[in-house]
């Protein structure tokens, strides 16, 4: 009844299964009668435990069971000529594929199953040629479609090989550096490969035809969300050039280094200078703060280095600036020029960002203590306040408190005056 066209069989299919699909496949219907239905119930047990015999190789080319591996069309949505029989393909011991496409994984079936001793050469979905790695990614007409439209649209030039490998090594020696061009023709032989793989799978199992076009697309595709993750950079002509074709939808601009020239700078006559800083020592998160005021001159006038216990960073630099303008009263300076590296210290006390809570009551007495005298009171690099950076580590070092004078400050402190009061320059590197 699967093989044979006699009359009984014909008979049986129309009383009893009333459609024209194989029998391994065909479903119940609403005219399939009780018997079909009986035996649909039992079917996939029988296939299991059946087995087919070529002998004059009737038994359907598809859905028999011929290689003992299961039926060759299985894992097939779309199957080409579903009344095929084996003796269609197959004669003295010749095959006549004509009518078929095999993939590779189908071919090896056959392959392994040895009942036939035959290698049979895959096809190309596309073009029928050879099915090779080779031929797929490189060698087919869809391939170098793929690729030289790829290749036009980043203005790439890769020689045509049959090689894959020096393909790749084509499009990946073109351009080097940091541009986005060059990131571009590193990634996209990637996608092309990737996209082309899906096309033959789709092409296979799906039964789709492959297109150039729907494969570009594809990878234009996976181009712009790459672009949306990372953003590319634009960093020179090309990348222009790219940008204006709209192959990449975002681009920013490449930040360039500045070289900063910095050294501390005395204060106009009749000022004094407190630079302040705080410290904090990683381990235990101890803090404490340094301060130096130093004239017109450079000259060190007076310095403290203080240590403030458990403490937040902020704290600790909001300390030493209320102790800083404690000595300068104290020691009777009413012109200041108050200088620290904390931005948002100096942005808390100008009343341009809030005060956090922890220091609230230091701030309220920085401000008291500013109205007694003249500051200005502006931000520095840490490059120029390293004297006040070296009292605050000292500090944190030693866990004490002290006063100094020039004569009395640590070695260290002292060669880091020396330094500014000859201007020596700093070196600074920003991102413009
Ligand atoms: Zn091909």
């Amino acid at each position: 009844m699967r093989t044979s066209d006699a009359l009984w069989t014909r008979f049986m299919r129309t009383k009893h299964v009333a459609v024209t699909e194989h029998l391994t496949t065909a479903p119940a219907s609403q005219t399939s009668s009780a018997v079909w239905k009986r035996m649909l119930r039992v079917r996939d047990f029988v296939e299991e435990h059946s087995q087919t015999l070529i002998k004059n190789g009737s038994a359907s080319f598809w859905y028999d069971n011929w290689i003992g591996s299961g039926p060759l069309g299985k894992h097939r949505l779309h199957v080409p000529s579903p009344n095929l029989c084996l003796r269609d393909v197959l004669h003295d011991n010749i095959w006549h594929l004509d009518q078929v496409s095999l993939s590779s994984e189908e071919m090896l079936r056959i392959h392994h199953s040895q009942r036939l001793g035959f290698n049979l050469p895959s096809k190309c979905p596309y073009c029928e040629s050879t099915d090779t790695l080779a031929h797929w990614f490189v060698e087919c007409s869809l391939a170098t479609q793929v690729w030289g439209k790829l290749e036009q649209l980043l203005d790439i030039r890769a020689p045509s090989h049959h090689d894959i490998i020096l393909k790749l090594q084509g499009w990946w020696s073109n351009i080097s550096g940091k541009s986005a061009m060059a990131k571009l023709s590193h990634i996209v032989p990637l996608f092309v490969c990737w996209e082309l793989w899906k096309a033959r799978n789709r092409a296979i199992f799906d039964a789709t035809t492959p297109s150039a076009t729907h494969v570009v697309r594809q990878i234009l595709r996976l181009i712009h969300l790459v672009a949306l993750a990372h953003p590319l950079s634009l960093a020179c002509m090309d990348d222009d050039w790219l940008l204006k074709r709209g192959v990449v939808p975002f681009l920013k601009k490449a930040k360039s280094m500045q070289v900063l020239s910095l050294a501390w700078a005395s204060p106009p006559a009749s000022y004094v200078k407190l630079n302040i800083d705080g410290s904090s020592s990683g381990i235990l998160e101890t803090l404490a703060g340094g301060g130096i005021i130093r004239d017109q001159h450079g000259h060190v006038l007076s310095a403290f280095s203080s240590f403030y216990g458990f403490r937040t960073n902020m704290q600790a630099e909001a300390m030493a600036l209320l102790e800083g303008l404690h000595l300068c009263i104290s020691l009777g300076m009413q012109y200041i020029k108050v200088e620290l590296d904390s931005l948002v210290l100096l942005n808390v006390i100008n009343g341009e960002r809030r005060c956090p809570w922890r220091i609230d009551e230091v701030i309220a007495r920085a401000r008291v203590a500013l109205r007694q005298v003249s500051f200005e009171l502006t931000h520095c690099y840490k490059e120029t306040n390293a004297a006040a950076d070296s009292l605050a580590k000292r500090a944190v070092s030693s866990g004490d408190s002290k006063v100094f004078d020039a004569l009395s400050l640590p070695i260290l402190t002292t060669g880091l005056c020396k330094l500014d009061s000859r201007q020596y320059p700093y070196i600074r590197y920003v991102r413009v």
